[in-house]
């Protein structure tokens, strides 16, 4: 395909004769005629795919001369960085037409930004906060918006800016077009997805199948958390082989809590990346990891995106990711520069569908691997195994109003304590006869029974 196919304008072709590009990347081929046809769209694409493009060449070419000082093109990133960055692209790609582009985020002055939006503009890209407040303060005025831009979503999200989209949401115009980019799928873009959008358009640029022949895969079936996390543990006994292991979980709070399981056995050999952890934190830890500091690194997807990182010797799946997009992404973190590389998936029985996608997408059956007869089967369940009925806009919900009443008898002492696994730990312990659990004063009595 060739940027003639587009139709576009000759201002618009100038420009990206200027920019010496010769032809539409993947996803700016494949969004297009979505962006440009007024729909919902959920664009899946990385940084460096070209994704800003991707929707800045539909949204320009239809956008008409007008001398009104409202924006009708917002555009919502996730730091001040990429507001520069977007911008500057913006202004290369508009550089033969009349349009008023201007970027906003927080930490400068609002007063010099209110004197700007008060000219009036045609483009606004915004960080959630910094719009929020000029909109708030009356100087931004929203309502002749036509078309709302959300980038990086899942970053957006994981940072914690729901409830400013949210906020953003109720006071831009209902008829608009929303359009959304992520570079990986999470539970959280979903939900968002689902509650905002109408009948969107998943746009995403052919992830390749085919896993780089060097990565090893391997998968085996564990019934659950606690299983899974005896398993882990096993492996991780042979520091040798497992000397530079990648585990992935999807979401923040699965990754506190298997470091802090995971601590108990490999203190000194343990680190950890998420998104509440902080810049300084999450550096520290990548650094350690890099260096062989540490051998075993916990990370979110989003969170591990960007990592380039050497020799890493196995990418673990704690949990098999619902998006195969999201797997063929951890597993490419190993096996690089023609380096051998493994891969291990753990599934649950709920998580086989999620399984079957992903080897439908590789066109490959992942051989599978028996657990080992040392590894401890756990029948205890966490919180999320257990069942959840869970209810989105159910229109026939009974409201609170109607709701009985809380019971009036008290849990029993024994009974509100919460199971936090420890006997499991103190077998575990005793199996490996690793150093006592910390703070443990009974562990000697324990174990000469
Ligand atoms: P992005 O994914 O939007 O951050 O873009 C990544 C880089 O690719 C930017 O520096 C763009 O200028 C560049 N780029 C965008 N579209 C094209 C294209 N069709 N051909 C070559 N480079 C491009």
């Amino acid at each position: 395909m060739s940027f003639r196919d587009l139709n576009l304008n000759t201002p618009l072709y100038n420009a990206i004769d200027d920019l010496g590009f010769t032809q539409p990347t993947p996803i700016q081929a494949e969004a297009f005629n979505v962006v440009a046809s007024g729909k919902d769209m959920v664009g899946i694409a990385q940084t460096g795919t070209g994704k800003t493009f991707a929707y800045m060449l539909p949204i320009l070419k239809n956008l008409k001369f007008s001398k009104q000082d409202n924006p009708r093109i917002l555009i919502l990133v996730p730091t001040r960085e990429l507001v520069v960055q977007v911008v500057d692209e913006i202004e290369k790609l508009a550089k033969y037409i009349n349009t008023r582009v201007l970027g906003v985020y927080g930490g400068t002055n609002i007063n010099t930004q209110k004197q700007a939006v008060a000219q009036g503009q045609d483009i606004i890209v915004a960080t959630p906060g910094r719009l929020y407040d000029l909109a708030v303060s009356r100087v931004l005025q929203l309502k002749s918006l036509e078309r709302l831009v959300i980038d990086e979503v899942d970053v957006m999200l994981d940072l914690g800016f729901r409830h400013q989209l949210i906020n953003i949401f109720d006071i831009l115009p209902e008829r608009r077009q929303n359009i959304m980019f992520s570079a990986t799928m999470t539970e959280d873009v979903d939900e968002l997805i689902t509650d905002f959008f109408t009948a969107p358009q998943k746009v995403s640029i052919a992830i390749s199948g085919t896993p780089l022949e060097n990565i090893s895969q391997t998968k085996y079936s564990v019934p659950n958390y606690y299983t899974k996390l005896n398993l882990l543990v096993h492996l991780f006994q042979d520091a040798e082989t497992y000397n530079k292991v990648l585990v992935f979980v999807s979401n923040k709070r699965m990754a506190d809590r298997l470091f802090e399981a995971l601590d108990e056995f490999f203190n000194e050999e343990l680190c950890v990346i998420h998104s509440n952890k902080t810049q300084n934190y999450r550096l520290r830890s990548i650094e350690q990891f890099r260096e062989g500091v540490n051998r075993i690194l916990v990370a979110t997807d989003v969170m591990a995106r960007g990592l380039d990182i050497d020799n890493v010797s196995h990418v673990i799946n704690f949990d098999t990711p619902d998006y195969p997009e999201n797997y063929m992404h951890r597993i490419g973190r190993t096996g690089r520069a023609e380096r051998e590389g493994h891969a291990i998936v753990f599934s649950t029985e709920k998580e086989q569908d999620s399984l079957a996608k992903i080897e439908a997408l590789m066109q490959m059956e992942i051989p599978v691997m028996e657990i080992p007869e040392s590894v401890q089967i756990s029948t205890e369940l966490i919180e999320e195994e257990r069942t959840v009925i869970k209810e989105r806009n159910n229109p026939t919900k009974r409201r609170d109003i109607d709701a009985p009443g809380p019971a009036f008898h008290e849990k029993s002492e024994k009974n509100s304590k919460e199971n936090l696994g420890g006997s499991y730990k103190f077998k575990i312990a005793a199996k490996y006869k690793k150093p006592k659990t910390r703070g443990d004063k009974n562990y000697n009595k324990r174990n000469k029974k």
